[in-house]
């Protein structure tokens, strides 16, 4: 690639609203094989809304639902302020919060203050329920319906028992579907990595037409999973926004981050797509094809 061209491929990939922070990546985009997703705030708004709530005999959904507001208050996971949200629509009042620990990847955890006394309050994956001790099955069958619906279903736990099980929706981002067949359009495999639940993955994937999902995968693990996709397809880039995003952003031959995202995933990046819209993936790859065969 001559200087000339790079530079004239960087601006209009600027013009296109794609940042491309390191030079190197317009020349690298021309290779990838597999374009692999991060599903919340990049394929979906990361703006998540609270569905359904079920209870267990013996529990009212007031109380239940207010508990679990006022731990998940505490947290920053958007799933926290879909529940928040929901509390809050109803006028619920939020008991007092102490010890609240946020378990990674699994869920939360803290006490709160009821009218007889403190209660233990435990919120998450089907994953932390099990590792908890309590059985899930009674809402298994539900939970997997909410699933295939693309819904993320969570349960509560209240005292050690189980208490709730709830699931919250989050839109697929309007640009989502026309990135998605683009990437497909220039003969590339779009993979899905997410820590969320498989049922709720596979329905997203399933909608999107991406060929791959790793779904449940733990704040560590999607590095590994990116090594295993680079492994299989050749050259790939990743696409996120979040800070458990960040090392799998470094991993990736090219790391692309959503501007609208977090710094700490912008800094790992070697592109940006400014507007925060998916569409600016293909549209940097069709762009570094160009240039590079105009030098070649
Ligand atoms: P992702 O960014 O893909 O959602 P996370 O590791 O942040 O991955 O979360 C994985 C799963 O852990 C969530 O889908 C949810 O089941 C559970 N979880 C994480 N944080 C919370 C929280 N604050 N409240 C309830 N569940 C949570
Ligand atoms: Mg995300």
């Amino acid at each position: 690639a001559t200087p000339t061209s790079i530079m004239v491929g960087t601006g209009r990939a600027a013009q296109l609203g794609v940042l491309l922070r390191k030079g190197e990546a317009l020349q690298q985009l021309k290779a990838t094989r597999v374009v692999a997703v991060d599903k919340t705030g990049t394929l979906t708004l990361g703006r998540p809304v609270l569905t359904d709530l079920a209870l267990a005999s013996g529990f009212d959904r007031a109380p239940v639902l207010a508990a679990i507001a006022a731990v998940e208050a505490q947290s920053e996971h958007p799933i926290a302020r879909a529940i928040v949200q929901a509390a809050e629509d109803e006028g619920l009042a939020l008991p007092t919060v102490a010890q609240f620990e946020n378990l990674s990847g699994m869920g939360v955890r803290a006490q709160v203050q009821g009218h007889h006394g403190g209660q233990r309050i435990e919120i998450g994956a089907d994953r932390f329920m099990r590792q908890l001790g309590l059985d899930v099955t009674a809402f298994a069958a539900a939970a997997e319906q909410l699933g295939q619906e693309g819904k993320t279903p969570l349960y509560a736990a209240i005292d050690g028992q189980l208490a709730a099980m709830l699931a919250v929706a989050d839109p697929m981002k309007p640009s989502t579907p026309a990135a998605i067949a683009a990437l497909h359009q220039l003969g590339l495999k779009v993979a899905m990595i997410t820590g969320d639940n498989r049922h709720t993955a596979q329905a997203i994937a399933r909608q999107l037409g991406i060929d791959e999902v790793v779904a449940e995968v733990l704040p560590g693990g999607k590095v590994e999973a990116v090594q295993r996709l680079q492994q299989s397809h050749g050259t790939l880039v990743f696409v996120g926004d979040g800070i458990n995003d960040a090392p799998a952003l470094a991993q990736a031959d090219v790391g692309i981050a959503i501007g609208t995202g977090t710094d700490i995933a912008v800094e790992a990046a070697d592109v940006v797509l400014m507007s925060g819209d998916l569409g600016g993936v293909p549209k940097a790859i069709a762009l570094s094809q160009a240039t590079m065969a105009n030098i070649a």
